[in-house]
């Protein structure tokens, strides 16, 4: 028998990889499947963006970089934060990752331990959680309700800060909700965490891209007092349509920053360097796809809300942010993981139950709306047609 730490048997996964697994077994089986379960979009990453990785091992671009990433990156990375947050941002305080999600990994890691509380968003990115419970930490949900148009309450943060909380995550434009933090709660959000000096905040902002309807994102990196403990979470996979590239980035505070240098030399030395100077071309060339594939989600978040609301025992708030959609299905009768299962099997249209993203996500399902308007609809009509026989 093996024995493992005690962290492994807490640990828990992202239901989206398994319903992804799922559906592309039945659609090697034959069947037509519409995936809006994995949240990626369905762009190619721009041709620019490949074209300066494929350069790069070319011009012979193959061994290590410093573990941080590559100093052209960095510089990147850091100007971009100091446009969109208009605060001076050193390129010595980001650090270049494999992937957003090594962020929250990190994050957690470092704050994490029994008897720590960790604050986090409930629905919400389920690794958040995982992790929380890998570490031994109590994971205390803030709740992330419809009625509040699935932004975060700076109230609900408030009262669930206590003496032994050591990190609040918040996540803004949020996944699996759409919901977005306006502007005047983010303020009052800051004012909030401002009265608690001695814990850190995590900002997942990889979304941060993606509002409509004119809504600005508020970066909590344009609070200069809150960078002495701020870990700002982004990166390419979303904006530059890169998920399978593993590219991310983030911002830490000063006396974090060596500690999470030191990790990424013992766990992954460096983020493999084509996919660097890729990282460079994305932020440093025409930003006209990134504003193409904004436009297109936009219009299918429009079409995909409509859709919704007109099935049966379903309505829809209209999300301001990402490329989800967060129905509630509570007067359809169903259970949202049992409707999600038997949506795949009975009619090929894969999504995800709330209940994956928390206790407070049932009575909703996760409809990603990154995949062709056409396909879009022709899913809302077979869950439509579902849901009319199987009232
Ligand atoms: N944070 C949120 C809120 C996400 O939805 C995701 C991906 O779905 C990530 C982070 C992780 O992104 P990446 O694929 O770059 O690890």
């Amino acid at each position: 028998m093996l024995t493992t730490t005690p962290g492994f048997d807490r640990i828990g996964e992202e239901n989206a990889f398994a319903v992804l697994a799922k559906a592309n077994a039945l659609a090697a089986q034959g069947r037509d499947i519409i995936n809006l379960g994995i949240g990626q979009p369905d762009f190619p990453t721009p041709s620019h963006i490949v074209e300066a990785a494929v350069k790069a091992l070319r011009d012979g671009h193959h061994g290590y970089t410093p573990a941080t990433g590559i100093p052209q990156l960095r510089e990147a990375i850091a100007a971009d934060m100091t446009m969109r947050s208009g605060v001076d941002t050193s390129p010595d305080d980001i650090l270049v990752v494999p992937g957003g999600k090594v962020t929250m990994y990190l994050a957690i890691i470092l704050f994490g331990e029994p008897g720590a509380e960790i604050l986090y968003p409930d629905p919400g990115f389920p690794i958040y959680r995982s992790m929380i419970e890998y570490t031994g930490a109590t994971p205390i949900p803030i709740p992330i309700k419809e009625e509040n148009g699935f932004a975060f309450s700076p109230d609900d943060v408030a009262e669930r800060i206590t003496d032994k909380t050591r990190l609040v995550i918040i996540n803004s434009p949020a996944n699996p909700t759409g919901g977005v933090t306006p502007p005047d709660d983010v303020r009052r959000l800051v004012e909030i965490l401002n009265q608690h000096p001695n814990v850190a905040v995590m900002s997942d902002e990889i979304y941060s891209r993606m509002t409509y309807d004119g809504l600005p994102h508020v970066s909590l990196a344009s609070f200069p007092e809150l960078r002495d403990r701020l870990i700002l979470l982004d990166g390419f996979s979303k904006t530059y349509a890169m998920t399978g590239w593993r590219l991310g980035w983030s911002l830490w505070p000063k006396p974090l920053y060596d500690k999470v240098r030191k990790l990424a030399v013992n766990a992954w030395s460096c983020v493999n360097a084509p996919t660097q100077y890729a990282g460079i071309a994305a932020l440093t060339g025409p930003q006209d796809d990134v504003t193409r594939m904004v436009e297109a989600f936009d219009d299918r978040r429009k079409a995909v809300v409509a859709a919704l609301n007109a099935l049966p025992g379903v309505s829809c708030a209209t999300p301001k942010g990402a490329f989800y959609a967060f129905p509630n299905i509570k007067e359809t009768g169903w259970k949202a993981k049992a409707l999600a299962d038997a949506l795949l099997t009975e009619t090929g249209v894969a999504l995800i139950g709330g209940p994956d993203f928390g206790t407070l996500g049932e009575g909703y399902v996760r409809v990603s709306y990154a995949a062709a308007k056409d396909r879009i609809l022709e899913a809302m009509g077979r869950m439509g047609d579902f849901l009319e026989k199987r009232a």
